[in-house]
């Protein structure tokens, strides 16, 4: 009964419906972009699903990070969500990681895992993840928000990474501005492409970029190259 409506979709039915039971999914980041992630993935009955954060719930996170309330200011954000998750659907397996990710443990953390969703706010962690999702053969689906701007895209190994695109360049104000709903947008949209990869489905973000706009309501779909000289890829020709 709980995934009655989904099951209804010529896409999923009772077969794509098991296989997102028997899925694993690691998720980077318990904050904005994961609240939504990791709330439509709980929903959809993703059978496992790893969620990975250090830090412990402030004030600042409220305006955007739904899965925490008030009442939990201080408390560890991955077992507070793990917890909310649990309440969400008993049905499915959620392993909350207090860890700060780095190059030693990336490898293990994401070991096992049919789709990785990076939902941090920091370039040095994303391109940790990068490098092993690339030297995993993982899927990830990337997206980040910057005040009324996101962007979300797929890396896989054949397809271009954040390392081809100049990512590791990009300067940003930290904290950085973020509207809560803006998050919602862009973490919603990882949630749906993390399910279409697990599904088999076409029509992936591998090798784009689709950038959206809240000022201009805009979005708009950046076609993306691989560069020959990107670092992370050049590892797999040894
Ligand atoms: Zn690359």
């Amino acid at each position: 009964m709980r995934y009655e409506r989904q099951i209804l979709m010529k896409e999923i039915g009772e077969e794509g419906q098991n296989t997102l039971n028997k899925s694993k999914v690691t998720v980077i980041g318990a904050g904005g972009l994961a609240s939504p992630v990791l709330t439509y993935l709980a929903c959809a009955g993703v059978g496992t699903i790893t969620l990975i954060d250090y830090d412990t719930v402030s004030e600042s996170n409220l305006n955007r990070q739904f899965l925490y309330h008030e009442k939990d200011m201080g408390m560890n954000k991955a077992e507070q969500a793990g917890d909310v998750l649990n309440s969400l659907n008993s049905q499915i397996k959620i392993i909350p990681v207090s860890e700060r990710i780095d190059e030693k443990n990336i490898g293990k953390i994401i070991n096992g895992a049919d789709v990785v969703i990076d939902c941090v706010d920091n370039v040095e962690t994303r391109l940790i993840v990068n490098r092993e999702c690339i030297k995993q053969d993982i899927p990830l689906v990337e997206g980040g928000v910057y005040g009324f701007y996101g962007f979300v895209m797929s890396i896989k190994q054949d397809f271009p990474c954040l390392e081809c695109i100049g990512y590791g360049n990009t300067k940003l104000k930290r904290p950085g501005p973020v509207l809560g709903a803006v998050v919602g947008v862009i973490g919603s949209l990882q949630a749906v492409e993390c399910i279409k990869i697990l599904l088999g489905l076409d029509e992936v973000l591998y090798g784009k970029m689709l950038n959206y706009d809240g000022l201009s309501v805009s979005f708009d779909l950046v076609e993306l190259q691989k560069n020959d000289l990107c670092e992370v890829h050049g590892l797999l020709k040894d």
